[in-house]
């Protein structure tokens, strides 16, 4: 069983980043409106999640951690239609499989909280605490009892960049929630949930982007495309920042990547990777989604429509703003 969990694992849990990613998908579909995420060591030695959200059970904690344990698929149906952001319940039980875990956690409901420690798998710890509603996932140690998958880790400062790119993407396409994240003793961004896009940004890459951003919102046959395109003159050196959220799920597309180009080049007359962040809501027959537990492919039904439409209004969008 012990060595089934660990092969497990390895589907969901890659790096420090995807166990923030899981970790972040189960505080929102929690209902949490405030989450902080601490990590030290680029997440190797720990990891830290709070949530102010709905809590577990003091009876449920053990549960949460067997495989394939959800509180969110009851019925056959349920498998079918799910939408809901974790998958299968399997993350935490394959994080607590390869790190040294702690959990507090607290419902509304209940006067008393839960700490509860598994490591390696093996439950350690249960006691009653007292505890703010909402729940406190600890990972430390992450990969101690695999060294192979350990060794397979990059620095923790590359480590860190992952998480840090994932706090982001996050943030963005989450404003309603309240987010802060601490890198090694360090408050890098805060924001505060009210909904304000721009202000996210601002937040997150500081006044000179923030300052130099055109809004869109555009609806068209299907789709509909908002959020903020970069003046050229904050042009960036790679594609890193070329942020996009389809149904609220950031992706890397060639299409979209590409049309966002196409659609700048068109104004500037010269290939640059601008600035964008947009988020993209399109009609799910318009789509083929294929979810793998580390990675999302996307196949659009209609390419060339979803090319144009996004080029053209970004060409669109540059020619009518003064610049
Ligand atoms: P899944 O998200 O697919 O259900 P997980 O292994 O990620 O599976 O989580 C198992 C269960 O633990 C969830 O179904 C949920 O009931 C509970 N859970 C996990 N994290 C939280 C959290 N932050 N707040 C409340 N409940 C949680
Ligand atoms: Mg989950």
């Amino acid at each position: 069983k012990d060595t089934i969990d660990k092969i497990a694992a390895g589907e969901v849990v890659e790096r420090p980043a995807s166990v923030v990613k899981e970790l972040l998908e189960n505080a929102i579909d929690a209902g949490a409106t405030v989450i902080t995420v601490e990590i030290k060591e680029g997440g190797i030695s720990l990891i830290r999640v709070t949530d102010n959200g709905s809590g577990i059970d003091k009876s449920e904690v053990p549960k949460a951690f067997l495989r394939h344990a959800t509180s969110k698929i009851n019925t056959v149906e349920d498998l079918l239609h799910i939408v809901s952001l974790g998958f299968r319940g399997e993350a935490l039980s394959s994080i607590a499989a390869v790190s040294k875990l702690e959990l507090i956690t607290k419902t509304k409901n209940e006067l008393t909280g839960i700490r509860y420690s598994i490591e390696g798998g093996l439950e350690k710890e249960a006691e009653e605490v007292g505890a703010p509603d909402g729940t406190t996932i600890l990972v430390r140690n992450l990969f101690f009892n695999t060294p192979v998958r350990k060794k397979f880790l990059k620095q923790p400062q590359t480590e860190g960049g992952y998480v840090s790119d994932l706090m982001e993407h996050m943030a963005m396409s989450n404003p309603g929630v309240s987010f802060k994240y601490i890198n090694n003793g360090q408050t890098r961004f805060y924001t505060s949930g009210n909904g304000n896009l721009q202000e996210i940004i601002y937040r997150i890459y500081g006044k000179d982007i923030s300052s130099s951003l055109i809004p869109v919102d555009i609806s068209e046959s299907g789709i509909h495309m908002s959020g903020f395109i970069g003046k050229p003159e904050i042009n960036r050196a790679n594609r890193s920042f070329e942020i996009y959220f389809v149904n609220g799920r950031f992706i890397k597309s060639g299409i979209i990547g590409k049309a966002i180009e196409e659609g700048y080049k068109k104004y500037v007359m010269q290939h640059k990777f601008p600035f964008v962040v947009l988020h993209l809501q399109i009609d799910s027959q318009e789509m083929d989604v294929n979810v793998h537990p580390t990675k999302m492919e996307v196949r659009f039904t209609n390419q060339m429509k979803l090319y144009d439409f996004i080029s053209e209004h970004i060409t669109k969008s540059l020619h009518e703003t003064e610049l």
